[in-house]
């Protein structure tokens, strides 16, 4: 029996590898189909993360020619706090993410990383170095622990335990017959975004990048399963330096700074309490929010 088992095993193993390496390319065309190559400078260095502070200094960015996206744009994210970044739709939020994730180039300024400029360092020593829970995940058609797996390969099994855990997902892969061995994907069961976005989460906690991106869902979620991911959300930050880009301003009343953009500037930061006392453009969205809700 063993004889035959090993084989086969290892046939298994060759099979996830493949289809793990399909999917990468598939990610990374889908990446580039959108995205202009960026690569790494002549003398390129290794990223030294010493404490994970991020600074904006003067970014100036557009995607055409013409019609600036972030213009001066300055904030720094001390080491291991959570900033978020709030504004009207299409003011830039999800663009500064992109940006510190050197998807694109800058037109004038530069993103610092522990007082290291991101386009000197290598896009690989970058980008192991942050982790991002996007606003809507790929989830590949395997099963949910490999799809947890993928935020790192050779993760053991106990860490890929222990992150399901933080996620808060135990309650849902436990309510499957099938565990965490159920399959998802095009061809397995539904996940609601709620869920999805924790499997992401779980994948971002298993990178043990030091930075983390949170792109929250702009769809609103049921409020359970938007506590869950609040819940889980604070447990990743904790260790982490976390920029948060939020649609519902209720969801970031904790972070240690919030940068209001506006058309590509910054119009006001501060706390969610100074904010609401200064009586601008953030205590009106929010007083905006609060009637919708209601
Ligand atoms: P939302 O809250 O709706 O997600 P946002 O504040 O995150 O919006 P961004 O996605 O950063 O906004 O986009 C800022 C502006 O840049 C928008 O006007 C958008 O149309 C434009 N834009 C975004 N991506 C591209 C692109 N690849 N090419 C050209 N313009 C783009």
């Amino acid at each position: 029996m063993i004889q035959l088992f090993l084989p086969l095993n290892f046939l298994g193993f060759v099979y996830r590898e493949i289809r793990r390496a399909l999917t990468d390319l598939e990610n990374m065309l889908g990446l580039f189909k959108r995205k202009p190559l960026i690569s790494d400078t002549a003398d390129a260095q290794l990223l030294q993360l010493t404490q994970g502070e991020i600074s904006f200094n003067q970014v100036s960015f557009n995607y055409q020619q013409q019609r600036p996206i972030l213009q001066q744009l300055s904030f720094t994210i001390p080491a291991g706090s959570k900033v978020a970044i709030v504004g009207a739709s299409g003011a830039g939020k999800s663009t500064i993410a992109r940006l510190l994730y050197r998807f694109y180039n800058l037109n004038s300024g530069n993103i610092t990383i522990d007082g290291q400029d991101i386009s000197q360092v290598t896009l690989d020593s970058l980008r192991r170095s942050i982790a991002i829970v996007p606003q809507d995940t790929v989830l590949f058609n395997s099963s949910i622990r490999d799809n947890i797996r993928y935020g790192r390969p050779d993760a053991s099994e106990a860490d890929i335990d222990h992150a399901i855990s933080l996620a808060y997902l135990t309650d849902f892969i436990t309510s499957l017959p099938q565990g965490d061995a159920t399959l998802v994907g095009e061809r397995g069961l539904k996940v609601s975004g709620g869920e999805k976005q924790r499997i992401a989460i779980a994948r971002a906690i298993l990178k043990r990048s030091p930075i983390l991106i949170f792109d929250e869902a702009t769809s609103a979620l049921d409020s359970s399963s938007e506590q869950a991911i609040l819940k889980a959300m604070r447990e990743v930050a904790r260790n982490h330096t976390s920029l948060v880009i939020a649609h519902r301003l209720s969801t970031i009343t904790d972070a240690d700074n919030i940068i209001v953009l506006k058309h590509g500037q910054l119009a006001e930061q501060g706390s969610h309490d100074s904010l609401l006392a200064a009586g601008g453009e953030y205590a009106r969205m929010w007083q905006l929010q609060q009637k919708q809700q209601n």
